[in-house]
């Protein structure tokens, strides 16, 4: 390592042969597509798109209900609601997420609670979810962060405990397992996202299981998605007796779904692949954590991200970051900015404009350091992209990168001292 000179001071890119590339849509969809509108109808209760849509996620997943809405954010509203989360009711969650995690829960007048992640995994740590609960906790919203499983065990025996509901934030795990278990369908709800960036796509929808099987139950997760209408066999019963939003998924994502579905095993397999190599290829770096996972965690890597040991690098994260860059693999320091919490909209207690309900019934602030390990964890990232379509000399490539510049500032000059040392 120590002989090659990194790109960024003038020495040869690691990476000279771009990254696999392909077509996620084809005729497949394009079938289904044409299908869908001579059907004559685009409406989900007409058609039967989002139906079959459905039927074949059940079938992959081994559930017996499902529930398709107009986004991820969408499922997991829907989710919330059907749990019964209402005003003031507190839902105990991950700050590394996306934001579609955070909005159904202030929608509903809930408060959003942060608990502290796991170093290396980046996912709910068990003790922290415990730490936060209060008579006020309604719910657990587990997220599974870039395909790794959470914990599960530890939390739904949490959630036991106190009668809490789980649900399961999947929009970024699809096929992940926990001991043999596929994520989504632990807790009492599993929601899945597939917006044009996660491992299937229908340009925007999103999925929520009922995990349960129960009729009744499902019938409320059903109702919730559609305005709480009731459609049972082609009738309609609009006896409202409290509020829901319309996020009906049409039969054209319905139809983009069924075709993508079908693709899914073997997107989750190549990401697997991928990401375990570059692990394999990394572990033994001084001065690299890569990420890990919990016991009987298998991943479907949405992205790969590892973090620097700053005590043995001597350069900053962002120099890292740049460096490996230049040697051309393509790299983003972090994830998210900064913890969800660290946003205006939680600093200032605002979810409505010029109004701090619901923050105004809890207590609850949202200082740095709320989350230290979380905190610590945006601040030491590194994350790489990943696609179905990269391949094995792709990974061996940024294998390469990862070690030719942590052999490079692992063995340079002294350990951190200066002032541009992060
Ligand atoms: C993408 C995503 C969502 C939201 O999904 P949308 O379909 O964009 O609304 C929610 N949670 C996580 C973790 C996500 O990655």
């Amino acid at each position: 390592m120590k002989g090659e000179t990194l790109a960024i001071h003038g020495g040869e890119k690691v990476k000279t042969k771009s990254f696999g590339t392909g077509r996620r849509f084809g005729t497949e969809e394009l079938k289904e597509l044409r299908e869908a509108l001579e059907q004559n109808t685009l409406f989900y209760h007409t058609g039967n798109k989002v139906t079959t849509f459905l039927k074949r996620f059940n079938e992959l997943y081994g559930i017996q209900r499902s529930v398709a809405t107009s986004s991820g954010t969408a499922a997991i509203h829907v989710a919330l609601g059907a749990a019964g989360v209402s005003v003031g009711d507190e839902v105990i969650t991950s700050p590394i997420t996306d934001q579609g995690t955070l909005i159904g829960i202030l929608y509903q007048n809930g408060i959003p609670v942060f608990a502290d992640l796991d170093p290396r995994t980046y996912n709910l740590d068990p003790q922290s979810v415990a730490d936060r609960i209060t008579p006020k906790t309604k719910a657990i919203l587990v997220v599974h962060l870039a395909g790794s499983p959470a914990d599960m065990d530890p939390i739904m025996a949490i959630a036991r405990r106190h009668g809490l509901k789980v649900i399961e934030d999947c929009a970024q795990s699809y096929l992940a397992r926990y001991k043999g278990r596929l994520v989504g369908t632990i807790g009492d709800y599993g929601c899945f996202s597939t917006n044009d960036f996660k491992h299937i796509s229908t340009g925007d929808g999103g999925i929520v299981t009922v995990n349960s099987g129960n009729e009744e139950e499902y019938r409320m997760v059903h109702a919730f998605a559609d305005k709480n209408y009731q459609r049972w066999q082609g009738e309609v019963f609009r006896d409202l007796d409290y509020l829901a939003p319309n996020y009906r998924m049409t039969e054209l994502q319905g139809a983009v779904g069924i075709a993508q579905l079908k693709k899914l095993p073997d997107i989750v397999r190549q990401r697997h692949r991928y990401g375990e190599r570059i692990t394999e290829g990394i572990r033994d770096l001084p001065g690299i954590l890569p990420p890990r996972l919990c016991d009987g965690g298998w991943s479907s890597y949405w992205f790969y991200m590892f973090r620097l040991d700053q005590s043995r690098l001597n350069c900053s994260r962002e120099q890292f970051s740049e460096a490996l860059r230049e040697e051309g693999i393509p790299n983003h320091p972090g994830y998210i900015p900064q913890v969800v919490y660290q946003q205006p909209m939680f600093q200032k207690r605002q979810a409505y404009l010029n109004s701090d309900f619901p923050f105004d019934l809890s207590g609850r602030a949202y200082p740095g350091g709320l989350c230290p390990v979380a905190e610590h964890i945006l601040e030491t990232a590194i994350r790489l992209p990943v696609s179905e379509f990269f391949t094995e000399e792709d990974a061996e490539d940024v294998i390469r990168g990862i070690r030719k510049v942590a052999g490079f500032y692992t063995s340079v000059g002294s350990y951190p001292s200066g002032n541009d040392v992060y």
